[in-house]
């Protein structure tokens, strides 16, 4: 290299690392991160791309923006669970909770007398209470609720299941195989459609280790079907457990097919099941309720201590619980007229229309449950535009339209959300026509 090649220009990467405009970057995102970024625009400097003052300008443009790949979405599908994206977004009060239990909190330990406590034990009490449970028990999911549960009761027994209840959920995850996973024997009764109380008391036997009811979630069977209640079932002698997948504690008017932990308890059931972050709006948990003895069992499997509740989720279960409503419950409650201001504002800003839109529950929670709502129509080519922005936003594609539903996106991103249209239809115009 000659002595007036530009190139000897190039900042030094100790000396770039510790420029003060990369001291926050590197508290937030860590050396590796930064320092693989100061490289690549060493290198971009190198090969005459940028000019050695611009080395820093660079470095800070191409930083990852946040310690996390996952990038945050506007859900504007108007559909309230979504599962590729995470399902139910928390409360401020969740997440304030979750902050608090990511440092050193008292989750095990009775800071009074500095003996071990059961883990999370009050905000189980707060769980049991909320469903008008004898007790509960947190898990990871509620796939693992069930596998506790049926491997706790049955495994190396049988697990007494109708076939009108033998469902897949979604991605493949089929509850029969993961009855089965847990080493106990499916015993299958009745018929798709048809299951009568018979059929389960003629199943019961020395063998049994519980009866397994599963709530259909997505799926409907409809015409001339028969199933038998959860109040039959406590009648046979042997434990009843329900999965009612969507973790709507206690009956809600607006969902009336919806099963709840409360009635379902009330009606006999030995133990419940369900996830946390569905209708529940908390985070990902298997929820377990039910009998103090049963509970007990399972607490004590040793497969507990494999499945068992992080500190965060229990911490933003609680809030959850306790706090202000969560925000699928709002969402889920919103009408045409609640979204219809906020929806023209967004129309009038973007040449879009405003047209009725259908929103969903989502996650397997109320299937024919229509939300009746507005949402803006744009051109179908802005969808893919909208995915990639940063935030991304989602919207529904419908119809040949792109559809942008407000009845899930926090009033505060609306503007946001009319950035990202107004850039993405600046860059449809900017594309020449081939
Ligand atoms: C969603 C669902 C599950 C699985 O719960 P995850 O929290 O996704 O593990 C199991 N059973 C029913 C009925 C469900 O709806």
């Amino acid at each position: 290299m000659s002595d007036d090649d530009p190139r000897r220009d190039i900042p030094r990467t100790d000396d770039l690392l510790r420029s003060p405009r990369l001291t926050g970057p590197l508290a937030t995102l860590g050396t590796r991160r930064v320092k693989e970024a100061v490289v690549a625009s060493q290198q971009r400097a190198r090969t005459g791309l940028i000019t050695p003052d611009e080395v820093l300008d660079d470095v800070l443009a191409h930083l990852p923006r946040r310690a996390t790949s996952l990038r945050p979405v506007i859900n504007a599908t108007g559909v309230v669970v979504h599962t590729n994206i995470g399902r139910a977004p928390l409360s401020d009060a969740a997440r304030e909770a979750l902050l608090t239990a990511s440092g050193y909190v008292d989750v095990e330990l009775d800071l009074a007398s500095g003996a071990r406590t059961q883990r999370g034990g009050g905000i189980l009490d707060v769980l049991a209470e909320s469903a008008g449970a004898e007790s509960a028990l947190g898990v990871n999911n509620g796939a693992a609720a069930v596998v506790l549960a049926t491997t706790a009761l049955a495994a190396g027994r049988e697990v007494i299941v109708s076939r009108g209840e033998m469902v897949e959920i979604g991605d493949g995850f089929r509850l029969p195989d993961l009855v089965v996973s847990t080493g106990a024997r499916l015993r299958e009764v009745g018929t798709t459609n048809r299951t009568h109380l018979a059929d389960y008391r003629a199943a019961v036997g020395p063998g049994t280790g519980c009866i397994l009811k599963v709530h259909p979630s997505n799926f409907r069977v409809e015409g001339f079907t028969a199933a038998v209640g959860v109040g039959e079932l406590a009648g046979l002698g042997v434990p009843v457990v329900v999965d009612i997948g969507s973790g709507l504690l206690r009956p809600d008017p607006a969902l009336p097919d919806e099963p709840d932990a409360a009635t379902t308890l009330t009606a006999g059931a030995d133990l419940v099941t369900a996830s946390g972050d569905k209708l529940l709006g908390g985070p990902q948990a298997g929820i377990i309720l039910g009998r103090s003895d049963l509970v007990g069992l399972l607490r004590r499997h040793p497969l507990a201590r494999a499945l068992r509740v992080d500190k965060l989720t229990l911490a933003a279960l609680e809030a959850t619980l306790t706090g202000p409503e969560a925000p699928v419950s709002r969402m889920r409650r919103l009408g045409p007229d609640d979204l219809r201001a906020r929806t023209e504002r967004l129309a009038a800003a973007t040449g879009g229309k405003v047209v009725n839109s259908v929103g969903r529950v989502g996650g397997g929670g109320a299937p024919g449950l229509d939300l009746p709502g507005v949402a803006v129509s744009l051109d179908a080519d802005l969808a893919p535009l909208l995915r990639t922005g940063d935030p991304a936003v989602l919207a529904r594609v419908e119809h040949g339209r792109c559809l942008v539903d407000l009845r899930c996106v926090d009033e505060a991103d609306d503007s946001t959300v009319r950035d990202a249209v107004l850039g993405a239809l600046r860059h449809i115009a900017a594309t020449p026509v081939p």
